[in-house]
């Protein structure tokens, strides 16, 4: 066999043409066990006290294992074969291992220690101090510290947080399921699109019916809920989405107990590491400080959106009674409603705009924005990569200095997960070889080009865009020389949206959108007429949206701040408290949205669902920084590719990755603390009261 491409140097590109299956399954067990090795030899007390001797040949095996890793992670997410599933298969449970084993290693955990209590340690870069204390707070966090019976207690804890975590997402996965309305009568059906019912009429034949299948799957079910005209239609999916996973659902699944479960083991965790509740000790590690500085930022949020949130409702009764003769508006008829009065308001075809987004003028466009801004050029790079659609591009600092690389994998096909996200396969580093530049991947799923036609996006799929270019740029211009501080590793998680998010204001600004656009028979730019009512569409019930997104926030952060679990009956008597203090719409008494809330119950955001508003106030406070420094043209248009500010962006946010706390990188660019006002401004909530 020839040479395996996964175990090239670090400093070389991957010959990702050349990855098969069986590279995998032989570099990754090799790459373990050298790696396993160096944490061995790094923990040997003997070692003097450098960070040289122990943290230096450490890195150089865990960087070399993580890069393969991730590489075979691209691929199976990407190019996924059943050959490639099952090598990535065969060696995820000795990657778990290896990871638990590292983090609960006591040898290496008393090695940080010495180096942080040493005379060396003072003579550290910043940046390295604060991986040696961040290594020690993970360390503590992943239960190194715990000693006899509390460390068995910690490890039967963790093994039955992970099952229930499971067994919550499989019951609401078997709820929906299982749950199906057949529908003989076609009269029920109307205003349901045609290509829903096609779908529909297909899933009831498929299991021997004439007739249609509803199902309470997101493509069958919201358009249902959107457009069925039938009432009482939509009351019936309404109730058997609403419950669920639920004792008012099929009792098969229900998830009561689950729910008291995970609550009592993550207090009971949390107890153990030495925090008063499980909110505590996942605040540990985030931008934000305290529980209680979290409900604070989400009450004065909900503060400001609640008026809006009222008049998103009443215009809402007024159109449902004036327009459709419904003079008492349910929860199953929000939905039906909201899309009436959307169409009746701001009708514009999504179809029409997409003609002006060709896909090589928005990269273009997006080139053009990340180089004014930060003074950086992007350009085709000869690498060899995993699939046709797949291209490298060197990104390059003005003095023509290569600074890293990112590949672009844009089309959906085939093997391909779905959705949109940024990973990294190599980061930044000054080793003893000289400097190594990030390697990262961008992965989208557009619409491949249909023949003789260009790849045209919608305005969603180009937001999307930028969202993950502020991701891949957050990794690419990071001017972090160790990976232990990299921008991935290290920024908090609430933070970790920041430079995404920001990125998006981009695709509402006019000038920019200039920039973006031609149309693809025309050549056009994107008119004004079309851009304002896409706009004017843009913050359509944001109030609404804005609070339902509180509730969900303030009811996570209240359930995990006890030291206790709660029964079900208490749960659901937060939800109502929460409901009380900020919902517009409040539920039926049998609505359970508890128990198919998988983010807090079978993933990772249990006292995190903030993070989401948390990012967004910071974004837009930051964009709000270019906002100021804009420039106006004659014709009025305002230009916020202000390149000081992006120079200062640069400098203070994206180039420091996570050397210093998120919150002193925002103060030191924005020369104060967050501010909500930009956030509600671009929301269209900016008066203190709403004009009705
Ligand atoms: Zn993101």
């Amino acid at each position: 066999m020839s040479l395996n491409p996964l175990l090239a140097p670090i400093s070389s590109l991957l010959d990702y043409a050349a990855i098969r299956p069986e590279h995998i399954e032989s570099a990754i067990p090799a790459l373990i066990e050298d790696a396993r090795q160096a944490v061995e030899r790094a923990a040997d007390p003997a070692l003097p006290l450098s960070w040289n001797a122990i943290i230096e040949p450490l890195e150089d095996a865990s960087e070399r294992l993580w890069r393969a890793w991730s590489a075979a992670g691209h691929l199976n997410s990407v190019v996924n074969t059943p050959e490639i599933r099952n090598a990535y298969n065969a060696c995820l449970p000795a990657i778990t291992a290896y990871s638990t084993w590292v983090g609960l290693h006591r040898g290496l955990y008393a090695q940080y220690r010495r180096l942080r209590d040493s005379s060396a340690y003072a003579e550290l870069s910043a940046s390295r101090r604060r991986i040696v204390e961040l290594a020690l707070r993970d360390f503590r966090l992943s239960g190194v510290e715990l000693e006899g019976e509390a460390r068995e207690r910690y490890t039967v804890i963790s093994d039955e947080l992970a099952q229930a975590s499971q067994k919550f997402s499989e019951n609401a996965l078997d709820a929906v399921d299982h749950w199906e309305l057949l529908i003989t009568d076609d009269a029920r059906l109307g205003g349901i699109p045609a290509d829903v019912l096609e779908e529909a009429r297909a899933g009831a034949e498929a299991v021997g019916h004439t007739g249609w299948k509803l199902t309470l799957k997101m493509p069958c079910y919201l358009p249902v809920m959107q457009h069925a005209r039938d009432r009482a239609l939509r009351e019936q999916m309404y109730r058997g989405y609403a419950t669920i996973a639920s004792d008012q659902g099929d009792a098969r699944y229900d998830n009561s107990a689950l729910i008291e479960r995970l609550l009592a083991l993550r207090a009971e965790e949390s107890a153990l590491l030495g925090y008063a509740c499980f909110a505590d000790m996942r605040l540990e590690t985030r931008m934000a400080d305290t529980p209680a500085q979290v409900l604070e930022f989400l009450r004065a949020l909900a503060a400001r959106a609640r008026p809006y949130g009222e008049r998103d409702l009443a215009e809402l009764r007024e159109f449902a009674e004036r327009e459709l003769g419904l003079d008492d508006l349910q929860p199953w008829d929000i939905p039906f409603v909201s899309e009436r009065l959307r169409e009746a308001r701001y009708a514009y075809s999504e179809e029409d705009v997409r003609q002006y987004f060709t896909e090589a003028r928005v990269l273009e466009g997006l080139f053009e924005v990340v180089g004014r801004l930060f003074d950086v050029r992007l350009s085709p790079l000869a690498a060899p990569v995993w699939h046709d659609d797949a291209r490298a591009c060197d990104i390059q600092d003005s003095e023509g200095r290569s600074l890293g690389t990112l590949y672009l994998d844009l089309y959906a096909r085939q093997g391909k997960q779905s959705g949109a996200w940024v990973d990294s396969e190599r980061s930044r580093r000054r080793g003893p070889a000289g400097l190594q530049t990030p390697v990262v991947y961008l992965t989208c799923n557009f619409s491949r080009p249909s023949a003789g036609r260009p790849c045209l996006l919608t305005h969603d799929d180009v937001i999307t865009l930028f969202h993950e270019s502020g991701h891949a740029l957050h990794a690419l211009l990071s001017r972090v020389d160790d990976p232990g501080a990299s921008p991935f590793a290290s920024v908090e998680w609430d933070a970790i949206e920041l430079p995404s998010q920001f990125m998006e204001n981009f695709c509402w600004e006019w000038s920019v959108i200039q920039s973006l656009t031609r149309h693809v028979d025309t050549g056009e730019a994107l008119p004004r007429d079309l851009y304002d009512k896409m706009l004017a569409a843009r913050n359509f019930q944001s109030g609404m949206q804005m609070l339902r997104q509180i509730e969900f926030s303030l009811f996570d952060m209240l359930i995990h701040r006890r030291n206790a679990g709660l029964s079900i009956a208490e749960v659901m008597a937060t939800l109502d408290e929460v409901r009380r203090e900020v919902a517009v719409i409040v539920p039926p008494s049998w609505h359970r949205f508890p128990h198919n809330f998988s983010h807090l119950f079978a993933g990772g955001y249990g006292a995190g669902y903030y993070s989401y508003k948390w990012a967004e106030v910071l974004s837009a406070d930051a964009y709000a920084a270019f906002e100021e420094a804009a420039v106006q043209g004659a014709d009025g248009t305002r230009d916020t590719l202000d390149a000081a500010t992006g120079r200062r962006f640069l400098d203070e946010i994206l180039a420091v990755g996570g050397v210093r706390p998120a919150a002193e990188s925002f103060r030191a660019f924005r020369g104060r603390e967050p501010s909500l006002e930009a956030l509600l401004r671009h929301s269209g909530m900016a008066d203190e009261a709403p004009a009705h």
